[in-house]
């Protein structure tokens, strides 16, 4: 008997992709009798805020992603399309219908055998899938703390925005270090007075997301933006945006205000906003973050956000798999295990399901290929830097490069702008990925 912990997105898959391989599964899942801060229903797989399994554009991330999951009959998927409402490209849901057929599912099949309890400690008596998700209850998470170390297990997520590489213009910002220590690694954004002051006051005026009981008090070390700005203007001057030690090329003195960005990915495409972790609604990022000089025709692939959210420092804990490396037979899975959102959790339950599908026929471990989104998600939650390591969305950004000449660059660039340049690529991306997994799925 599998034991999977958590009926949310991910252990849902999970369970169901277990059961369709023939094992015998027991789901445990403490709703209603103990609720989380954000759920409402008894149901599996509810979907807590949005109802959204955001872009089906053939070309992005989470389209690459959806055609992977569809390839491996996603239970999540097949529900979400069934149920799904007109949201322009995006793929969304009656979220009560969507709940409503992934536990008929779940519930109907002769394999799963459904636990209505509160797990605190697992008994690890056999193969163990925890998928509980991102408001874990209290016992568990100690438990987890205990067995990954405390040190390993996070409760709040703080998140600064992301934005494409190509999108930034370098006539106005440009590279270098502070006092040109280690390289130019920074991407620099230089603001004048003026310039700072317009920031400063539309930074202060911008809508903020609302405060949930659920979510955690900010740690001093890690301030919203516009809290920092809330302190005097002067704050975000000796803060995130100070500009000592960075020589503006074009005039050889420090700016009144420097934003920097930070390399994302290894692929050097994507770019965050160092210390701006923000709670403004997305709409608000968009129009204060464009008013930096060298952003205003930015492209977020990630705003910025600040949430309570349990998961694991996954590069120490897990393998690509997602097995717990120092545990037998305990897979981690869905926000828990380091990914982010609704589609990536269900994702990720799939991959568990696989992993210990295969570890029950006692075959060797087979991470899904780099190629896959998947398996780049999964390449990322087992390889990135401990130290450094935050919850990820699926994101090109995260595949390995396109082969020299694959895309015409030059060419869809005269004809159709960076966009055609971002739909080529993605298409190619995608291309790759399914050839990828169906050389691996056979
Ligand atoms: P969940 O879907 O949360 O499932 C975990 C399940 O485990 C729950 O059913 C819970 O009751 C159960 N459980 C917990 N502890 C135990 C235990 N000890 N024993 C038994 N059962 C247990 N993502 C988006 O894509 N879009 C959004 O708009 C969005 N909004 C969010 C808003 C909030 C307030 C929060 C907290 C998260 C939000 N997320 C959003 C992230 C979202 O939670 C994940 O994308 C997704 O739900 C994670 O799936 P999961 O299966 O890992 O966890």
């Amino acid at each position: 008997m599998i034991h999977v912990i958590g009926a949310g997105l991910a252990g849902s898959e999970a369970a169901w992709q277990l059961a369709e391989r023939g094992h015998r599964v027991r789901l445990s899942e403490m709703r209603p009798r103990w609720q989380t801060p954000a759920h409402l229903t008894d149901r599996a797989a509810e979907m807590v805020c949005s109802n959204s399994f955001k872009s089906d554009d053939a070309h992005s991330a989470t389209g690459i992603l959806k055609a992977e999951m569809r390839r491996m009959n996603s239970l999540v998927l097949c529900c979400a399309e069934a149920t799904r409402v007109p949201a322009g490209n995006s793929l969304a849901v009656d979220r009560e219908a969507f709940s409503v057929s992934v536990t008929e599912a779940l519930r109907t099949h002769p394999n799963i055998q459904w636990d209505a309890s509160l797990v605190e400690s697992p008994d690890l008596a056999g193969p163990t899938l925890i998928a509980t998700g991102p408001l874990t209850a209290e016992p568990l998470a100690d438990w987890l703390s205990r067995i990954t170390g405390a040190d390993r297990l996070h409760f709040y997520d703080a998140i600064a925005p992301i934005v494409e590489r190509e999108s930034i213009d370098m006539d106005i910002a440009w590279l270098a270090s502070r006092y040109d220590k280690g390289g130019a690694d920074f991407i620099n954004c230089p603001l004048d007075q003026a310039q700072y002051e317009r920031f400063l006051d539309a930074l202060l005026a911008a809508e903020r997301a609302p405060l949930h009981d659920f979510d955690t008090p900010y740690f001093e070390a890690c301030l919203p933006i516009e809290v920092m700005a809330d302190r005097g203007r002067e704050t975000l001057r000796h803060g995130p945006m100070k500009p000592v030690g960075l020589d503006d090329p074009r005039t050889g003195r420090w700016p009144h205000a420097v934003v920097q960005l930070r390399q994302d990915t290894v692929a050097g495409d994507l770019y965050n906003l160092v210390g701006f972790q923000t709670r403004l609604k997305w709409s608000a990022q968009r129009e204060v973050f464009h008013l930096i000089p060298g952003l205003e025709s930015a492209e977020f692939v990630r705003f910025g956000s600040i949430h309570r959210n349990t998961y694991i420092q996954a590069p120490a804990v897990l393998d690509a798999t997602l097995a717990v490396k120092n545990v037998p037979c305990l897979w981690i899975a869905g926000q828990l295990s380091g990914v982010e959102g609704y589609l990536e959790s269900a994702a990720a339950g799939l991959a568990a399901a696989f992993a210990m599908d295969r570890s029950a026929r006692e075959l060797p471990p087979a991470p899904f290929p780099r190629e896959t989104m998947l398996g780049s998600l999964l390449h990322y939650l087992a390889h990135a830097a401990p130290s450094e390591f935050g919850p990820t969305n699926a994101m090109i950004g995260l595949l390995p490069a396109l082969p020299e000449g694959a895309v015409d660059l030059r060419g869809l660039k005269r004809s159709g702008g960076t966009r055609a340049v971002k739909v080529a690529k993605g298409e190619a991306h995608r291309a790759r990925a399914l050839q990828a997994l169906e050389r691996h799925l056979t």
